[in-house]
């Protein structure tokens, strides 16, 4: 061991697990690339008042856990806490806005930072994939990511989610809404941490998961009951496209998510494998937020998901992906001459598009298949001096045990052949 170990909070993923997260990604990946989504990236940190405009002040991800620090030029920075901020700006640095497409719909998958509390499923360093779809107003489109997200999970086999879905209003009825809520709360037996919450950010206290808050909170006014007429009709059409979709998905009156750009459609996926970190993934609307980083009004929505979590669920439902063997063909080479030789065939292999892998550091036999065996390769190719002077190498076939001589000249198609 070294006299270092990985920061609290973090992991470092290692083969052979670390092909299952890869392939999680892929997997949540996949259907967005289907979809019309383009691929973004953007840098690991931005400017720190992205994060306090956007995701706002008020909330946990900027006023605890942001890694935020200043640069020896004085420039204010934070690692970024999520993905939506800055894909929003890097779209509008961009002006993808005004190419005369929208919605602009983009994909991301990065590592994410937040200074939290480290538990089961809560990392400080953790990862993500998500989904934006910028500049449109249509239930269609929200629609369409909660589908998306529903085929990532389902395509990996995970069928102990729930979609949990709300719809938070606009800015004809939320305000008003808001002042009802206050007034409620205020009259409530709070401590000081949440009183105060209740003036900066008092739909926030509906989601406390405090049984002393909850029971309290029985009676209190309920958004859905404040919804305008066009929010109302607009989170009936979401509902009804993803059930026509056959997506099954539970409404939530409480829900409502930790950040502050969120409008209407709010939406989480949880996992009850999962204990107390439950969420595997949450998005909606943020018609908003655009204005709020200094851009034109582009009323967007999008997700994120989770790859740490989503990972933690398929060990909870006791899935194991059938990940792609890593090797197809071990070559064990005997002599200096057959290590030429095999090295030389591994390399023409391998560009032909095989997966090869060989025996280093002048193992002998014993030792050699043994590594062999442990690459899984379905193959492995031998040869020593005498295979070499009949032009032959054997190959074996690893779990028949049988072993064939195969030409020199023909190896790589007759191997192609049979693992075809
Ligand atoms: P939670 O309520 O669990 O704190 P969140 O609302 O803060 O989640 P989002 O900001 O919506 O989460 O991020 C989307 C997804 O990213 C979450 O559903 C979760 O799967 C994952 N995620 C968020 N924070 C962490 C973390 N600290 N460690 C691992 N995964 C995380
Ligand atoms: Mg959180």
């Amino acid at each position: 061991m070294s006299t270092f170990q990985a920061p609290k909070g973090t992991y470092d993923l290692i083969p052979p697990k670390s092909g299952v997260t890869l392939a999680v990604r892929e997997a949540i990946a996949a259907p967005l690339k289907n979809s019309g989504y383009g691929y973004i990236e953007t840098p690991g940190f931005e400017n720190v008042e992205l994060f306090s405009r956007g995701v706002g002040e008020s909330t946990d991800i900027v006023s605890k856990e942001m890694y935020a620090f200043e640069t020896k030029g004085g420039t204010k920075l934070a690692l970024r806490p999520e993905g939506t901020a800055s894909v929003l700006r890097a779209a509008l640095q961009a002006n993808l806005h005004k190419l005369g497409n929208l919605p602009v719909k983009l994909w991301y998958s990065g590592s994410y930072y937040r200074y939290e509390r480290p538990q089961a499923g809560r990392y400080r360093h953790f990862s993500q994939v998500g989904a934006e779809a910028i500049g449109a107003e249509d239930p269609a489109l929200d629609a369409e990511l909660i589908i998306l997200a529903d085929q990532a999970y389902r395509s990996l086999g995970l069928r102990q989610f729930r979609i949990l879905l709300n719809s938070l209003g606009d800015k004809e009825c939320r305000p008003v809404y808001r002042d009802a809520l206050q007034g409620f709360l205020r009259a409530l037996d709070l401590d000081e941490d949440t009183r105060r919450r209740i003036e900066i950010n008092p739909l926030r206290i509906l989601d406390d998961k405090r049984d002393a808050v909850q029971k309290q909170l029985a009676g209190a006014p309920m958004l859905r009951d404040y919804l305008c007429d066009a929010c109302k009709a607009y989170h009936e059409e979401v509902r009804e496209l993803l059930t026509a979709a056959g997506v099954t998905y539970e409404d939530d009156e409480k829900l409502v998510r930790g950040l502050d750009y969120y409008t209407r459609t709010t939406f989480e996926f949880v996992h009850d494998g999962l204990g107390s970190q439950s969420a595997v993934g949450g998005g909606g609307r943020y018609d908003g937020l655009s204005e709020m980083i200094g851009g034109p009004a582009l009323p967007s929505v999008g997700w994120a998901l989770g790859v740490d979590r989503t990972v933690l669920a398929l060990e909870a439902e006791g899935i194991e992906l059938e990940l792609p063997a890593t090797t197809s063909v071990f070559a064990v080479p005997l002599g200096e001459e057959a290590r030429r030789v095999l090295f030389a065939l591994v390399t023409e292999l391998r560009r032909a598009g095989v997966a090869a892998d060989f025996s280093y550091g002048g193992k002998g036999l014993k030792g050699a298949m043994k590594s062999a065996n442990r690459s899984g390769a379905r193959y492995t190719l031998v040869a020593g001096e005498r295979d070499l002077a009949e032009g032959v190498v054997q190959l074996k076939d690893m779990e028949s045990g049988e072993q064939t001589p195969v030409a020199l000249v023909d190896a790589v198609n007759a191997i192609r052949e049979r693992l075809a």
